[in-house]
């Protein structure tokens, strides 16, 4: 008998396929059952010749094919350019695919019944109401017919063994599809244009579209043409976006458009959601799908569309486990499987918006990559004005928050029967407790971080690893009892005071500890639609993809927050939130106003927002950029070496720098503690990789790391093209 040997890739951490043997070939491709040591697993068959170096005889065998489609070869080959930019295993990569073990085993075939031919005639009430039920339809799933004929399945089953009726399996239910001959909305002139190039580029099939335009200019009605092109194509298109932005709202508009809800990806699916979805997904049932960054992993095939939505949006990095950032994969596998991407912001990241040429006097567009922009809010509505509020002459009362410029404008709107929104992105009642006899602060007992006061849930709270406790009653250093005060504000402080100021207000706290589900967040979008809140006080939840037509006013707390800290991207990132952030007032007729508190009122960002100077901001951060040779102007990794044994983590740190290839264009910085130097009871010391734009970082890291052990107390994270600097 011959024997085939055929690699196959397995969701663990190796870089490469093992050798399995088979009676007969399978083809790359396929999903199959192998025991890997005593245990039974399912793996890839991969591509090109077998490993080789164990006969085949002495190979283990392939146990059995799963039942599920193949792994289309585009996904395949995505998955090893994803191993090799972020130096993943392999094996880890493709478990990322595999995600949903249940959705491999078939779905069980529901029971159906018809009459049973030469069955005769029914001879009591039951027999007659089940054979009317029939009639109609000529065959009923078990659930249905028990429940048009008032009985129990049970009583069913007894009257197909008594030879009634037969069972046959059920019709598959209609797949509906999304329509893309459904008519939109009558475009504008400007978005008529930016959707006619969206559209070539569908039906060129590859290249990069920058899509910008304020919020509320209509880019999701563009892409939605763009979309529709795709689906005329016979095409299937994957929608990224936030998890945050995953609205209903978001939902229903594609849902108005295309007749048919698309398919859904994201954390809050239950499992047996997952389970159909990656199945309907894998056998080509699905021609629309949207979803958080890890759909980017789903078994999609026919691509011809990928559209990443708030492209600039930090939480498309995953940084945990397999790290990657899911716009920069986007295009990998956008690239791989011959199809356009489309990256739609507001506010794009500067990565992007320099690739595509968006910067006036930056580079010019990178090859491949095209820039469209929508001027103007849709309908006319104008962007609302930025007004800055000096907290250090506009002083709030003592002990609060909101300044009398803030005040103010709360009262007017309010009184006027419009909304507001009281922006701060910090959740719980207080950053910070302090005591105020001995000057002690309560922190974390396994993380360099201050607790969170949370009056709500009355605990203190580590937002980095969640340990939680009760308030204490005495302070745990010098024992006074009552001296605990909270110190600095959270939304759940900024809300108790806007209470106290507006007492007959209606106010709803909304962060992801009160609105955390699903339907939380929608109901309370229905409430806030419906008028029956006044005002929200919430964090960056609130950012982004909501339309409140009736929300006139937003002020921010503390504009300066997100400017502090070593992350090269802080001033970016906080122009990109507060200028989302005030978005949010005055969509509809109504103009909107936006009040930022700040101590820095000569700050760039603040300076540009203020003058709605979105260009001038861009200018010189990209300036800056290019001077320290930060991205896009070069590239970095973090490596993180982290342990419950300090010393041991600073040995590790210490002999990997020593080992670093001298390379020129790339420079080594540290090891020193990270700035979250303790993080769930480990000690966390990092080394900094600065690398020139032409330097191959991965394969830089690839070299260097190459052989070298990490002791398996100690844990090396690898982070190419970081976003979190902690
Ligand atoms: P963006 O994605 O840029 O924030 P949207 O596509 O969400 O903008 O559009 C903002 C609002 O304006 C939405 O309610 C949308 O339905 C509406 N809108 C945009 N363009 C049109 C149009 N051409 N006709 C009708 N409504 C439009
Ligand atoms: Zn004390
Ligand atoms: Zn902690």
């Amino acid at each position: 008998m011959s024997v085939t040997v055929s690699p196959v890739l397995l969701p663990v951490p190796l870089d490469h396929p093992l050798d399995y043997r088979s009676d007969a070939p399978v083809p790359a491709g396929h999903i199959v059952r192998v025991a890997i040591g005593s245990r039974e697993t399912v793996g890839v068959v991969w591509d090109g010749p077998p490993t080789g170096g164990v006969a085949a005889g002495r190979l283990k065998p392939i146990l059995g094919r799963v039942d599920a489609p193949p792994l289309p070869e585009p996904l395949r080959r995505f998955l090893e350019a994803a191993a090799r930019e972020t130096l993943t295993p392999l094996g880890s990569m493709l478990r990322l695919v595999l995600a949903v073990p249940a959705a491999l085993e078939p779905p069980p075939v529901p029971l159906a019944y018809r009459a049973a031919e030469g069955g005769g005639p029914p001879r009591t009430a039951l027999e007659r109401r089940v054979l009317e039920a029939l009639a109609e339809t000529g065959r009923l799933p078990a659930a249905e017919l028990a429940r048009r004929a008032r009985t129990s399945r049970p009583a069913l089953a007894r009257l197909a063994e008594a030879g009634l009726l037969e069972v046959v399996s059920p019709e598959p239910p209609p797949e509906p599809t999304p329509d893309p001959e459904r008519p939109g909305p009558s475009l504008s002139p400007d978005q008529a244009a930016a959707a006619r190039a969206l559209v070539a580029e569908v039906e060129r099939g590859n290249g990069v579209v920058l899509l910008e335009g304020v919020p509320g200019s209509g880019k999701t009605e563009v892409y939605f043409e763009a979309i529709a092109a795709a689906l005329r194509r016979g095409k299937r298109v994957l929608v990224l976006l936030p998890e945050i932005a995953l609205t209903a709202q978001w939902l229903e508009r594609f849902t108005s458009r295309f007749g048919v809800e698309p398919q859904l990806w994201h954390s809050g699916l239950t499992a047996a959601q997952r389970r159909k979805g990656w199945r309907r997904i894998a056998e080509g049932r699905a021609s629309v799908v949207v979803g958080a960054r890890s759909a980017l992993f789903l078994p999609l095939s026919e691509l011809g569309l990928l559209v990443v939505d708030e492209e600039h949006d930090a939480s498309f990095k995953q940084d945990e486990g397999v790290i990657y950032h899911a716009r920069d994969l986007a295009l990998q596998r956008a690239r791989l499987e011959g199809c356009p991407v489309v990256l739609v912001s507001a506010t794009p990241s500067l990565e992007s918006a320099t690739a595509a040429g968006a910067v006036p006097g930056g580079p010019p567009a990178r090859s491949g990559w095209t820039h469209l922009v929508l001027p103007d809010r849709w309908g006319g509505a104008s962007m609302p004005t930025i007004e800055l509020v000096d907290l250090r002459r506009e002083r709030p009362p003592r002990g609060a928050f909101l300044s009398p410029p803030v005040r103010a404008a709360l009262r007017a709107a309010l009184e006027a029967g419009e909304q507001a929104l009281l922006f701060l992105n910090r959740r719980g009642f207080a950053p910070l407790t302090l005591c105020r006899a001995c000057g002690h602060r309560l922190r974390c007992p396994s993380c360099t971080a201050w607790l969170t006061a949370h009056r709500l849930r009355r605990r203190l709270l580590c937002h980095h690893c969640g340990w939680s406790a009760p308030e204490p009653e005495h302070c745990p250093a010098c024992g006074s009892v009552g001296t605990l005060v909270p110190s600095g504000p959270g939304v759940e402080r900024i809300a108790d005071e806007a209470r106290s100021i507006f007492p007959a207000a209606r106010i709803a706290v909304v962060t992801s500890d009160t609105v955390g589900t699903a339907r939380a967040a929608s109901e309370l979008v229905t409430r806030v639609l419906a008028g029956e809140l006044d005002l929200l006080v919430g964090t960056q939840m609130l950012a982004k993809g909501h339309h409140f037509p009736k929300l006139t006013l937003v002020a921010v707390v503390d504009a300066d927050l997100g400017l502090t800290g070593g992350d090269p991207r802080a001033a970016e990132r906080s122009f990109q939130l507060l200028l989302q952030v005030a978005g949010r007032a005055g969509r509809a007729e109504r103009p909107g106003r936006v009040l930022l508190q700040t101590h820095d009122p000569g700050h760039p960002v603040m300076v540009a927002l203020a003058r709605g100077d979105r260009m001038a901001f861009l200018r010189a951060e990209l300036a800056e950029r290019e001077a320290a040779g930060l991205p896009p102007f070069g590239r970095l990794a973090a490596l993180v070496v982290s342990g419950a044994d300090a010393e041991e983590v600073r040995g590790l740190a210490r002999s990997l720098a020593r080992a670093a290839p001298a390379v020129e264009g790339v420079r080594v910085l540290g090891p020193a503690p990270a700035p979250l130097a303790l993080l769930r009871g480990r000690w966390r010391e990092r080394l900094l990789v600065q690398a020139r734009p032409a330097v191959d970082l991965p394969g830089y890291l690839r070299d260097w790391l190459a052989g070298r052990r990490v002791p398996s107390r100690l844990a090396l994270e690898i982070d190419v093209d970081p976003v979190s600097f902690l």
